[in-house]
């Protein structure tokens, strides 16, 4: 054996169990286990999951955000200042702004990410170039799926789809897209081809930004439905991630079932991003200002696959944010109302097994014997306290080895203080 956690509370209506871990999967979980093992952790009763799983994270353009102040606050002006800095990346400083977010990432216990590097004319593909050369000297750390990502639209950016196509053949294993980002409707369908076409070459899995608005007046911003139609004609189902979808809460529930009926029959994964949603959302209200977030709780009681990610952290899109899963998920807690233990449960759901599931990888993952053993032990003594406590960190494994050791002493002086 070569990990044995002892003590550890995996469920909290039952006695803490230990975890026994070879060749990078869990070999066994159980009370008392004991055996010879190369190393051992006394988790004493403290909580523990499944690694954390972001499926959606910038890290070329993160930390941008002392060198692009904002005064709107809108999604426009958050492209168009970005696409400014995009104009003049240099290699280095996108390398170590990414290295800085993915160790934010490691540090706050997650184990595999899905990032969504920029490929447009303005800055090429130093985005995805730099995101493969992290993928490699991060494995024992995190894995990395690279998606390719039209921020600024195909048919509108000239050169972009030859991009993309090098990127795929860079390495790159998911295709991305922005189909709101075209003049027209007719453009959006063209951009939405292009990305089933591109992923049909290369066999991948498609992962779009999608109608990320406040309201679907604009059919650029309603696409949702026409690319549930499409994964289902071209054989994705259970293949296509869709991120913000946040025009979709503009509509009665009346309204918005067919569109969730084709997303589950589709088994498209929506990805929520409420640090972002709900920083660049509903800026033109004057009054009774829209939350700007896709409607979690009427696509999940339906069936649809909805999980949640930080997105961009510190840049015009979203000041804040450390690539910590715990912080958006207790965000999300408060802006969806997600108040009971047991939907405070299902926050955790999905930013581990839902959010596994979304970018591919559920089979292999989970407290369970087989599964890699990516998991986080936390400092706090029940599950259904993590949300709450966001608690540190204490160790993190990833395939067995033990990536993050966390020791914080907080005392409090009860008695003689002045
Ligand atoms: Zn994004």
């Amino acid at each position: 054996m070569d990990l044995l956690i002892e003590n550890a509370r995996v469920w909290d209506d039952r006695r803490p169990v230990d975890i026994a871990v070879s060749d990078g999967r869990i070999a066994a979980i159980g009370p008392g286990l004991g055996g010879e093992s190369a190393r051992r952790i006394d988790a004493a009763g403290r909580a523990v999951l499944p690694g954390f799983v972001e499926p959606h994270l910038h890290i070329d353009k993160a930390l941008l955000y002392r060198r692009q102040p904002t005064r709107d606050g809108t999604l426009e002006e958050a492209i168009r200042l970005t696409a400014k800095l995009k104009a003049e990346q240099d290699r280095e400083d996108v390398l170590e702004r990414s290295r800085a977010v993915l160790d934010m990432a490691v540090r706050a216990g997650t184990v595999a990410v899905r990032v969504h590097p920029d490929v447009d004319p303005l800055q090429g593909l130093v985005g995805v170039e730099t995101a493969l050369l992290l993928r490699d000297e991060y494995r024992d750390l995190i894995d990395i799926q690279v998606v390719a990502f039209p921020q600024e639209g195909i048919v509108k950016a000239p050169g972009t789809l030859e991009l993309m196509a090098e990127a795929m053949r860079m390495g790159a294993s998911v295709v991305g897209g922005c189909p709101y980002n075209e003049s027209g409707w007719d453009d959006t369908e063209r951009h939405i081809a292009h990305v089933f076409d591109l992923a049909d070459r290369f066999d991948a899995p498609v992962d779009m930004h999608a109608d990320f608005a406040d309201d679907c007046r604009d059919p650029r911003f309603s696409a949702a439905r026409y690319i549930a139609e499409q994964a289902i004609k071209r054989g994705q189902r259970s293949r296509v991630s869709l991120g913000h979808v946040t025009s979709l809460a503009s509509f009665s529930p009346e309204e918005a079932a067919p569109t969730i009926d084709l997303l589950r029959e589709a088994d498209i994964h929506i990805v929520t991003l409420p640090a972002t949603d709900l920083y660049l959302g509903g800026r033109r209200d004057a009054r009774n200002q829209r939350r700007g977030l896709t409607p979690v709780h009427l696509l999940r009681d339906s069936g649809v696959n909805v999980t949640f990610s930080s997105n961009n952290v510190r840049n015009a899109f979203t000041p804040f944010g450390k690539a910590d899963p715990l912080l958006i998920g207790n965000l999300l807690a408060h802006a969806a109302q997600f108040g009971t233990p047991h939907s405070q449960a299902e926050v955790l759901r999905m930013a581990t097994h839902d959010a596994a599931r979304s970018i591919g990888i559920g089979d292999s993952y989970g407290l369970a014997v087989g599964r890699s053993a990516d998991l986080v032990v936390f400092d706090c003594q029940r599950v259904d306290e993590v949300l709450l406590d966001l608690p540190v960190r204490r160790w993190v494994v990833k395939r067995g080895r033990v990536t993050v050791e966390t020791r914080h002493e907080c005392v409090i002086n009860r008695s003689g203080a002045r």
